[in-house]
């Protein structure tokens, strides 16, 4: 009997382990995107310029002036589980995007990737990957701040390839990951341009200022047009350790699909269905069935109130009472649109 299964148990190699953890984290050129831009947000970065062809299967480049690699550690940043962001011990306190030393050696298994990086007052130094295979650091050309570029994304894992959706759709969705980023990050300067024939910058906004709720302001003015900025109630409420703000639209402003939702907590981008659902269940006695509300909410709390390290992608959460955030969320704007609603009714009394 010469079963598969009870051939000999063996290592698999770091190419074959980044390969298939590559397929968690990285799904789409918008998931590389996410990844390498929170990076640059990890290291300070005051501005981002993304270049994308192809939506992103040709090229994704990041460029960040952002506080750099040094040589030494280049070779580390692109071995799985090296991180600079947490020590191991403190998988409950996390205050960067990343922490899972993941996305680096993965998009190097996907694809080919190069990093030119630059610490201000030294020189600056270049790696490339292909296949999972390093080369050695050489020195390079370059501003203070950190380049990455990936190219021919999934070129190595054909049927991945197969997946990939037109160029159209996969720009559309880089974009929003740099929208929604955009959004959680009103003091910088982010670019988007698209290179695939002659360079054409598809989004741009500049750094805003002010205190954080007036700059948030004018970021979603920017970011998703006059017409949600004017139509949007400042929110702030609290509840038990969780502190909710952002703007919220009007019931009068709300859309036919749920394009204009968008929660962050802690800062970081999520799509949770248990906070989409709240938000709905704010709404529901204002809007009908196939209206969705349009909301931006940032829920801030101690980090070790929320697990982010729910899913490799990041995009989950796990408060640690659920309920006190559902609550926090419905009470919180059924309280601003009840007010909006009461000061409309007596404006138009008065
Ligand atoms: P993680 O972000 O989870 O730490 P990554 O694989 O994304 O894992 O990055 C590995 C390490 O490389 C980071 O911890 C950081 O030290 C370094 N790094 C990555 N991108 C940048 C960047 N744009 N600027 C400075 N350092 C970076
Ligand atoms: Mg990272």
């Amino acid at each position: 009997n010469i079963s598969p299964l009870r051939a000999q148990i063996r290592q698999l190699d770091d190419a074959a382990i980044n390969r298939i953890a590559a397929g968690e984290v990285v799904e789409r050129p918008a998931s590389a995107v996410k990844e390498l831009v929170e990076n640059s947000i990890d290291a300070g970065a005051r501005r981002i310029d993304i270049t994308v062809a192809e939506g992103g299967k040709r090229l994704i480049r990041v460029e960040d002036d952002g506080c750099g690699i040094s040589r030494s550690d280049l070779p580390l940043a692109l071995s799985r589980h090296a991180t600079s962001k947490i020590d191991g011990s403190d998988l409950l306190n996390i205050h960067t995007f990343g922490f899972r030393g993941e996305a680096l050696p993965s998009l190097g298994a996907v694809g080919r990737l190069r990093i030119t990086s630059r610490i201000a007052g030294e020189d600056a130094f270049e790696v490339d990957v292909a296949g999972g295979r390093m080369t050695s650091v050489r020195p390079a050309a370059g501003r203070p701040g950190t380049v990455v570029e990936l190219r021919d994304l999934f070129y190595a894992t054909p049927a991945r390839l197969k997946f990939m959706r037109t160029e159209r759709a996969e720009l559309q969705a880089v974009s929003d990951v740099i929208k929604r980023l955009a959004m959680a990050e009103p003091y910088l300067r982010i670019s988007l341009t698209d290179a695939t024939e002659t360079p054409r910058i598809l989004f741009s906004v500049e750094p805003h200022s002010g205190p954080p709720l007036e700059a948030l302001s004018r970021r979603l003015r920017a970011v998703l047009g006059r017409d949600f900025a004017e139509n949007a109630l400042a929110i702030d409420a609290e509840r038990e350790g969780l502190h909710m703000t952002g703007f919220a639209a009007l019931p009068t402003y709300s859309r036919g699909s749920a394009v204009q939702q968008f929660m962050f907590v802690n800062g970081r981008p999520v799509k949770d269905k248990m906070l989409i659902g709240a938000l709905r269940g704010a709404y529901m006695d204002f809007l009908s069935r196939d209206r969705h509300p349009a909301a931006v909410l940032f829920i801030d709390c101690d980090p070790q109130l929320v697990d982010v390290n729910v899913h490799p992608a990041k995009s989950e959460v796990r408060f640690r009472d659920p309920a006190v955030a559902r609550g926090l969320i419905v009470s919180g704007l059924r309280h601003a649109l009840a007010g909006a609603g009461h000061r409309a009714s007596t404006t138009v009394a008065g």
